[in-house]
């Protein structure tokens, strides 16, 4: 069994119109899945299939905290994350993606959603992320604050480029269980 196997859904083998999935994720699965936004956190995610003709449409409704690194003081802050995702799955020949629609081959059936989940949590959290006014570590922040000033929007969006960059990469992965 590999680690994130329970994240496995038949589609395939998919006999109603509509089924859902619910999972709670915590600090192993962040610890685990390579993502460098999210280490660790708590959240419960539902997934609805919903099954046409020949797309299968899932709705990702995550909802929890997660425990990212403050921009300012670089301590660990706690994150509300209430997000949703969409994804669009087809059953092809082989992997691929078709503008936004996912393809998994037939021969399978089965899509991981682990990578997704992280990447629906990734992309909720906010550019900037800094704690409350006055929570801050201030030893760190007085340190950091030259620093921070340098750092440009340049620099976020090359970060959020290589998250989704990621994906696909991840699926084959968990798919074939290493
Ligand atoms: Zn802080």
């Amino acid at each position: 069994m590999g680690r994130f196997d329970s994240y496995k859904i038949d589609l395939r083998g998919m006999r109603e119109v509509n089924t859902s999935y619910d999972w709670c994720v915590g600090n192993e699965f962040f610890a685990h899945i390579d993502g460098p936004e999210v280490q660790k956190g708590k959240v419960t995610v539902k997934v609805d299939v919903h099954r046409t003709v020949d797309v299968y449409e899932m709705t990702f409704a995550i909802d929890g905290t997660v425990v990212v690194i403050c921009d300012r003081c670089l301590d660990e802050m706690d994150l509300d994350i209430h997000t949703t995702g969409q994804l669009q799955v087809k059953l092809g020949a082989d992997y691929g993606e078709q503008g936004d629609v996912v393809i998994i081959p037939e021969s399978e059936g089965i899509i991981n959603v682990a990578w997704y989940i992280y990447e629906f949590v990734a992309l909720a959290i906010p550019m900037k992320h800094v704690h409350a006014p006055g929570k801050c570590n201030k030893e760190m922040s007085g340190k950091l604050s030259k620093h921070l000033l340098r750092s440009t929007d340049d620099e976020d969006v090359v970060h959020i480029s290589a998250v989704i960059l990621h994906a696909l990469h991840h699926l084959h992965e968990l798919v074939d269980g290493v």
